[in-house]
């Protein structure tokens, strides 16, 4: 191997100062003395203590959605998600600023805040059909050298009340979308079994996974939830499916939260949750005692949803610590790898330690251990993407 790059005074999880030589785009050697012999004219970092961490990935996000790049549109209120939509779409019609200038200038924040792989829901439905989808395929073109992208064909606009969208979902995955998503079968639809029937049939048919919004709280959430869950074991879509936000974890009795986390366990479905405003919530640490695999991710960035959201995943993380009262040094690191290697998995990404063979692809944070990277949030960090610097103190540099 021909070193391209040498790493000193680097901080491990554990403590333990090391260096690191970086050969193009992987780690070549990690230690306390991985440094010594290495040719002095190799370029060289010095990390000045800062904490060796795994990029962030942010595995739920709407690279179409977003109005990052435009002037601040006040937010349009909405008191139930049917509502919500049809406002999105009617701003939708008056958005001048395309997909995918938007989605690019989000991509490039999520960058520079040391996220380098995402999942992105695309609307799809009659009136925008694959427009969305085809344009945040583009970002993979243009934009794959900063942040790996998977798509999730979303059906924003229901299944069933928006009648064509089960063929638009299907016609999604022929044209490169990696998941099929789903929408509050109860709430929006109206109707579970025929919501789920149309999505696990498209997934059924291309073997690819789900990704399903559930909002639909209380006793209904959980059957839905243990419906999914049921679903997917019948399709042998273990560790395929997520289920973003399923606020009713938040508000089941015990009996009813252990009997539906233990499906889920059983089932693979993981959780995902934005640590959203005022409603209930999933109690991550509760569910990861159960066995059930969560994560944290963004969601809405600053668009019709909400007028919120920064792109930096230790904000969220911050957030969702806040939320459910996670202060030990254990629960922040555990949070903190809630953005990192938990969503890893769910989307294929690497998740082994940071070794020798390793990609290199990590972040560089001014704090003493995961812990302090969370309660602090520091801005000035350093992202390495493919061996290289990509980005400092929040801002690119490529
Ligand atoms: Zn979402």
């Amino acid at each position: 191997m021909t070193p391209s790059l040498v790493i000193e005074n680097a901080r491990t999880e554990a403590g333990a100062i090391v260096s690191l030589i970086l050969a193009n785009d992987r780690i070549a050697a990690i230690g306390p003395n991985a440094a010594a012999g290495i040719d002095p004219a190799v370029p060289r970092f010095d990390a000045a203590g800062g904490l060796l961490c795994h990029p962030f990935v942010d595995g739920h996000i709407h690279l179409d959605k977003t109005l990052i790049g435009l002037p601040f549109i006040p937010h349009i209120p909405g008191d139930t998600v049917a509502k919500r939509i049809e406002a999105e779409k009617s701003l939708r019609r008056t958005v001048s600023l395309s997909v995918e200038a938007r989605g690019g200038a989000l991509l490039e924040r999520l960058a520079a805040y040391g996220t380098l792989s995402v999942r992105s829901h695309v609307d799809i439905d009659t009136e925008v059909g694959l427009k969305g989808l085809e344009a945040v395929l583009s970002l993979k073109q243009s934009h794959g050298h900063l942040v790996d992208i998977q798509t999730v064909a979303f059906p924003q606009s229901g299944v069933l009340r928006d009648p064509g969208t089960a063929g638009l979902l299907d016609a999604a995955i022929a044209a490169g979308a990696d998941l099929v998503g789903g929408l509050d079968p109860a709430g929006i639809d109206n109707d579970v079994t025929g919501h789920l029937d149309a999505i696990f049939a498209v997934a059924g048919k291309y073997g690819v996974g789900l990704d399903i919004h559930l909002h639909d709280g209380g006793a209904l959430g959980a059957f839905e939830l243990r419906q999914i869950a049921d679903r997917t074991v019948a399709l042998g879509l273990e560790g395929k499916v997520v289920v973003s936000h399923a606020f009713c974890l938040g508000e089941l009795g015990d009996a009813d939260f252990g009997r539906t986390a233990a499906v889920l366990a059983r089932s693979g479905v993981a959780i995902m949750t934005s640590a959203p405003g005022p409603v209930p919530m999933p109690p991550v640490k509760r569910l990861a005692a159960a066995g059930v695999r969560c994560f944290c991710a963004n969601d809405n960035i600053r668009d019709a949803w909400s007028p919120f959201g920064n792109g930096d995943m230790l904000e969220r993380v911050g957030i969702l610590c806040d939320r459910q009262d996670l202060r030990s040094d254990e629960d922040l690191a555990a949070a903190f790898r809630l953005a990192t290697l938990a969503p890893a998995e769910i989307l294929g990404r690497p998740v082994g330690s940071l070794q020798a063979g390793s990609p290199a692809d990590f972040n560089i944070l001014p704090a003493a251990s995961l812990a302090e990277a969370v309660a602090a949030r520091p801005l000035d960090r350093t992202v390495f993407r493919g061996g290289a610097i990509i980005a400092r103190g929040g801002r690119l540099i490529v």
